[in-house]
């Protein structure tokens, strides 16, 4: 098998193997071959992992900061070299084409480990005058050992944008996959071990939800971050509320991407492209509702079917390629699924919206026209390539009908009217908004959900707040006024 690690789980410093735990069959989306076999973690192996992170923890927190930036640093160092092994991986694993892998995943992980290990050094406390000449002075602490559950269609950079934070603030980390793309993450565990970790710092074990379970609700788990849909989203909220631990949510979207009439064509058709076709539609932020103002509504759906039907489709590992399969048959049906209730429901199909007869997982690109906003097609998450054209007159109706969702992850606002963009980013509810841009997620900028998209918020100087605690310590000066 082409992409077989070395064993399934990466506990301690090692890979570690227990082939008495469930199969996990990892396919390749493009021909339906298969890859790599591996097992979930059996109950021993989720307690070495836990405890491995445990240990590990005390003396890395124990550690002067910059000493731990400076093996995320290497960490970076080494994924950039590696960049193009790690990026056929990432295809392997999860169908997406090299072109897209090659500049958007290993590269975006060592752009967030590069960005924490710069910020380790340079997180400090205050100091709070409290009058009598006592004063109070805080301490920036790590919560502990953290929990990592990734989704599949960003396997090496959620991964990444998880440890990153997590372990430059002094914290370990124990990090399930998606059982669907087990291989990314152990590979990031390698690396980190290169670059000088300490054994157990980031332990990497695979499984279906029941190990993503066991790991939320350990004794040992300070904080839980998960990264999937909302309903996952849900169980793993309530698990860890139980245990009142901290927590961040990456969930799912129904983003709007509002064109008004004055805006660059060209430019809202790429971002529109862009935000609904890349990684085949698999994107949690993909603009999916695109208003279109009455006004440059017929150029729009021109230029945006022409562009779409020239779309290179094909082998991923080709670097002409330039949109791959769906990550799954399951899957595939399931957008199949929203084709034909749009259909159904009258939107009116553009342009797709079929599958491709060969092998692998693949469907068209697919646009519908006509959308209107009680169609099922623009209130789910469909998480594929099928985007919904919504026409709108005014700036007020775009705003009332994009936020008239329970999602809130991203919107886009193509426009020449800089007040108008502004008025909207302010408007939108949502946790991210794009001017004349969309999808740009640099490491530098907090991201996350509003609603039901999400607690939370990784990345930027946002993510100390959610991998660190504050602990206040009193300085008393004085005689102990006590009235006994
Ligand atoms: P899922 O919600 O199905 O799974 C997410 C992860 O949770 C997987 O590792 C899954 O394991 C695990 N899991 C499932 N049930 C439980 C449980 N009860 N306890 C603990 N862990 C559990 O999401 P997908 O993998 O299908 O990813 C797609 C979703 O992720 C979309 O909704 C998308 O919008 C969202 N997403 C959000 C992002 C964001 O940053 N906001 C970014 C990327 C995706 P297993 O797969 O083995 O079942």
């Amino acid at each position: 098998m082409r992409a077989q690690p070395v064993a399934s789980h990466f506990i301690d410093g090692a890979y570690v193997e227990d082939t008495t735990g469930a199969p996990i069959l990892c396919t390749y989306a493009a021909t339906g071959e298969d890859i790599a076999r591996l097992h979930e973690a059996t109950p021993p192996l989720i307690e070495a992992a836990m405890a491995a992170a445990a240990r590990a923890q005390i003396a890395w927190a124990a550690l002067r900061p910059v000493e731990r930036g400076r093996v995320l640093h290497k960490a970076a160092e080494i994924i950039r070299a590696r960049n193009r092994e790690l990026s056929e991986l990432e295809t392997l694993d999860t169908g997406k084409p090299l072109q897209e892998t090659l500049v958007a995943d290993a590269s975006s992980g060592a752009d967030a480990l590069e960005y924490f290990a710069g910020f380790a050094a340079t997180v400090t406390g205050q100091t709070v005058p409290v009058g009598g000449g006592d004063f109070v002075y805080t301490l920036r602490e790590p919560l502990g050992v953290c929990v990592g559950i990734g989704a599949w269609n960003y396997p090496t950079q959620i991964a990444c944008w998880k440890a990153a934070p997590a372990l430059a603030f002094g914290n370990a980390m124990v990090f399930k996959p998606s059982e669907v793309t087990p291989l990314c993450a152990l590979k990031i565990a390698e690396i980190l071990i290169e670059a000088g970790a300490p054994p157990g710092l980031f332990n990497v074990v695979q499984g279906r939800g029941a190990v993503g379970g066991a790991l939320v609700t350990d004794p040992r788990t300070a904080k839980v971050s998960l990264t999937g849909s909302v309903p996952t989203g849900r169980k793993v909220y309530a698990a860890a509320a139980e245990g009142i631990r901290n927590v961040t949510m990456e969930l799912g979207g129904k983003s709007p991407l509002i064109v008004f009439d004055d805006a660059s064509l060209e430019d809202a058709v790429g971002a529109a492209m862009l935000g609904n076709f890349y990684s085949s539609g698999q994107i949690c932020s993909n603009g999916t509702r695109v208003f279109v103002q009455k006004g440059i509504k017929a150029r729009f759906l021109d230029r945006l079917k022409a562009r779409t039907e020239a779309i290179v489709i094909g082998e991923p590992l080709d670097e002409a390629t330039q949109f791959g399969p769906m990550i799954t048959a399951d899957h595939l049906d399931k957008v199949m699924g929203y084709v034909e209730r749009g259909l159904a429901e009258g939107a009116t199909l553009l342009t797709g919206g079929a599958r491709l007869n060969r092998p692998g997982t693949y469907m068209q690109p697919t646009v519908f026209a006509d959308v209107t906003d009680t169609m099922t097609i623009a209130r789910e998450e469909i998480f594929g390539p099928v985007m919904a054209v919504l026409d709108f007159e005014t700036e007020d109706e775009a705003i009332r009908r994009a936020n008239a969702t329970e999602f809130g992850l991203a919107a886009g606002v193509f426009t020449a009217d800089l007040a108008r963009a502004h008025r909207v980013a302010a408007r939108v509810e949502a946790g991210t908004c794009w001017i004349n841009a969309y999808n740009l997620t640099p490491v530098e900028a907090p991201f996350g959900g509003s609603k039901l998209s999400g607690v939370g918020r990784e990345n930027g100087h946002a993510a100390l707040e959610y991998y660190t605690q504050v602990k206040s310590v009193y300085v008393g000066t004085g005689p102990v006024d006590s009235p006994y």
